[in-house]
């Protein structure tokens, strides 16, 4: 039925396939028996792997079961989901949170339940497919500004409306390892009485003291009218996402958000590998250290070879290239010498480019290892 789509994906150099790993997720993985030093993983922290963290998931696995059996409002919620709540709202500094099925359906449900008929929605370029989606299933009138532009978002935000603003922004940009420019988003937000809705997915577990998240890497407490959407799939090495804010807006989404409403229960054992997740962060200081030693340890080693890296600012370091061809050549020269690092492509960034992400776990020879192989790709 698609063929001749597919086949147009595939003369375009376009066509995506899955790679499976046989292996946990780590500095290294096992693809088709084959072990690669891996710079393609959120799992800023390793903790998908850390024993205290799968311990915490097979003990409640025994205890509660595989699956949740039905939504929150039903049976499927645990007292540890309302723990993890309790946690992560504490975690992030806000009043209560809510817990969603993944990071992509908090967004897809939270922000069509908190922007209406009548509201502007003022949504960054570059933001999230989750959050575009979001956007076009609610009513609000939906206006994009350029990416990071503060002044083309007063520009938008100045237009008169009958009911609520909301300016939604990813606090670090997923493809380019960019920060948001949080500080004059707030100013903002708060001259002209706007929500900010910020997705801190990559952020929570990385930024800020203790891996708090933007605001925290701002020092920028979190005010009673920022929303602050995350997930436990990225750092904190789980699943699921989170909505964390003021009661009201908590207790509003318990009774207004779709994904929330119509959607099982997250499985106990991941509920609980979460709050495990978070508690390692807390309290293991040496976790973000090593994480950020190791990224300037990336970016000091490949700033020589030559490769323009955007604006990034954080582990996630693309290289951006001329096209995609060059894309996929380095990244299959990579693939070809062990080390596992795919090409991002249009429609997913405009500009093609090899991302890479950089992990506590990474040792300095692993670092050392991808710069010598580049070098000889480029
Ligand atoms: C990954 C990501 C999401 C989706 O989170 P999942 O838990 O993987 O569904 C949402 N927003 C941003 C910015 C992301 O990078």
């Amino acid at each position: 039925m698609f063929e001749d789509k597919l086949q147009e994906l595939n003369d375009s150099s376009l066509l995506r396939v899955v790679r499976d790993r046989q292996s946990p997720q780590g500095r290294e993985i096992r693809i088709e028996g084959k072990t690669y030093l891996n710079f393609s993983s959120n799992d800023y922290l390793g903790l998908s792997a850390h024993p205290y963290v799968t311990a915490a998931a097979s003990e409640t696995l025994s205890a509660f079961g595989t699956g949740a059996g039905a939504s929150r409002l039903l049976s499927g919620g645990t007292v540890l989901h309302g723990a993890l709540e309790r946690r992560i709202a504490a975690f992030k500094g806000a009043e209560a949170a809510l817990l969603f099925g993944s990071g992509f359906s908090a967004n897809a449900g939270a922000i069509p339940a908190l922007a209406t008929e009548g509201d502007i929605i003022l949504s960054d370029e570059r933001n999230h497919a989750s959050i575009v989606d979001g956007c076009r299933l609610s009513k609000a009138k939906t206006l994009v500004y350029n990416h990071r532009d503060s002044n083309h978002l007063e520009s938008l935000i100045s237009s008169p409306a009958r009911g609520r603003k909301i300016v939604i922004t990813d606090s670090v940009f997923s493809m380019d390892g960019s920060i948001a420019r949080i500080p004059e988003l707030l100013e903002l937000c708060a001259k002209y009485g706007a929500v900010l809705y910020i997705d801190d997915a990559h952020a929570t577990g990385v930024l800020g003291g203790g891996g708090k998240g933007v605001l925290s890497h701002f020092g920028s407490a979190p005010a009673h009218w920022v929303i602050q959407m995350g997930t436990f799939s990225k750092a904190l090495g789980s699943y699921g996402g989170f909505i964390a804010a003021n009661g009201d807006v908590v207790q509003w989404l318990k009774n207004s958000a779709k994904t929330f409403m119509f959607s099982t229960a997250l499985p106990a054992s991941v509920v609980a590998a979460s709050i495990a997740a978070v508690k390692v962060v807390e309290e293991d200081k040496g976790l973000l250290g090593r994480l950020w030693e190791n990224r300037r340890l990336l970016m000091d080693t490949i700033n020589g070879l030559g490769f323009d890296t955007g604006d990034t600012e954080t582990p996630i370091v693309p290289l951006i290239l001329r096209d995609v061809e060059e894309a996929i050549r380095i990244s299959g020269h990579l693939f070809g010498r062990g080390i596992y690092a795919p090409a991002i492509r249009p429609p997913t960034v405009r500009r093609p480019r090899i991302r890479l992400t950089v992990t506590a776990n990474h040792m300095a020879e692993d670092i050392e290892r991808l710069a010598q192989t580049l070098k000889t790709a480029h």
